[in-house]
């Protein structure tokens, strides 16, 4: 068990937490961020990036988190592979526990876990997981080539899905449970134009159905006007309605709002605890933009520095 010591300790790596450690470095913090199961955060499971301010060219999520890592790193971050299990918030130093069994002391302490996608809870759904059933499409879709498959969901993620799925199939079929789409406009528009989606208004899904193989062979629905039972045969189903904050880590100790996101004070990415801060889509259920989550990191980090700096200030007497 080896123990970690920084000013600045960072638990995520997606925008958000490359962000803060891009300034923390900067600003003499030696910033160490725990890096967690998905390093890089969530625009590593997708494909274009097309709304990211710099690039005026489509560029790739995964390409962006990368050169997000690299400038950190460059600027004298200390990246490491672990996920906090355990966290004790009554710093500073705060202190975090990792699955290796690591211990992470910060000065500071920015949260940047971001958020995970959510799933139906319907019947079906775990058990077919990895059967047909899946979140992520471009994780995913590869192994779909030429089979049939649905996309769940009316925002931009299932907008993207399926039109990233046609990459793959030509049968691409997406449910949403009212008659519009909550996607930006111009996704829509794509949607709606191509050849090979078809659309599912006003259906919700009832449960997953399996074939005797044990493999999803439909997905079960009912029509949210009518009532009207019905079933889609397919053979690939990605559930994308969404994600939800990832606060597991702090329950009981930050206050979360309705939604579960880590709640802050308002304009500031300061929590109740001074000398602890939440950026980016944890405690973000409005924007959850990669550049907000970039944003919210640079204000962690600035007020961070500052938090440090009183303190020091204060020690010298
Ligand atoms: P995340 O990116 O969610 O990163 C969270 C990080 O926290 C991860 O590194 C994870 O490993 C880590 N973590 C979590 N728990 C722990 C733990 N216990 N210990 C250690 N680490 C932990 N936004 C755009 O602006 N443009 C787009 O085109 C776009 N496309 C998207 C496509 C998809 C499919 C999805 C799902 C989202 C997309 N978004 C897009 C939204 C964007 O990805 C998010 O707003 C952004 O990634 C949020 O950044 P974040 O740093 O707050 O969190
Ligand atoms: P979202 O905007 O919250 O949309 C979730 C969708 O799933 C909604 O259409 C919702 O239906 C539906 N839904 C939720 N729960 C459901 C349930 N139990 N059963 C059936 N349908 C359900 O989530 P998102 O699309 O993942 O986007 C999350 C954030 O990331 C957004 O801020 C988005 O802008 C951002 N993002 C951006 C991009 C981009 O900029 N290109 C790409 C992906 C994501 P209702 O509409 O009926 O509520």
């Amino acid at each position: 068990m080896t123990t970690h010591t920084t000013r600045m300790l960072i638990i995520g790596s997606g925008p958000a937490g490359l962000s803060a450690a891009i300034y923390g470095a900067r600003a003499g913090l030696q910033p160490i961020v725990v890096q967690g199961l998905q390093p890089g955060g969530q625009l590593t499971i997708t494909t274009d990036v097309e709304n990211y301010p710099g690039f005026r060219d489509v560029i790739q999520g995964p390409w962006l988190m990368q050169e997000m890592q690299a400038q950190a790193e460059h600027v004298g971050t200390r990246m490491l592979w672990d996920t906090i299990t355990e966290v004790d918030l009554s710093g500073p130093p705060f202190r975090a526990v990792g699955d290796s069994g690591d211990v992470y002391e910060g000065e500071t302490l920015v949260i940047a876990t971001g958020a995970q996608a959510k799933w139906l809870g319907v019947p079906g759904e775990q058990e077919l997981s990895g059967k047909g059933v899946s979140a992520c499409a471009t994780c995913d879709g590869f192994f779909y080539r030429g089979k049939k498959v649905v996309v769940i969901g009316g925002g931009n993620t299932a907008v993207e899905e399926a039109l990233y799925l046609t990459n793959h199939s030509q049968d691409v079929t997406l449910i949403h449970r009212r008659d519009s789409l909550r996607s930006e406009k111009i996704l829509q528009e794509r949607l709606l134009a191509h050849p090979n989606i078809k659309v599912l208004w006003n259906k919700a899904v009832d449960h997953f159905v399996a074939a005797e193989n044990g493999m999803l062979s439909g997905v079960a629905l009912k029509d949210t006007v009518t009532g009207e039972a019905s079933v889609e045969p397919t053979d690939g189903a990605f559930v994308a309605i969404g994600h939800a904050p990832s606060t597991d880590l702090f329950k009981g100790k930050l206050e979360v709002d309705a939604g579960g996101y880590l709640v802050v004070q308002p304009g500031t990415p300061k929590t109740a605890i001074p000398g602890v801060f939440a950026c980016g889509d944890v405690m973000d259920h409005t924007y959850r933009q990669a550049v907000t989550a970039a944003g919210t990191g640079c204000m962690a980090a600035l007020d961070a520095e500052r938090f440090v700096a009183e303190r020091e200030f204060l020690a010298r007497g």
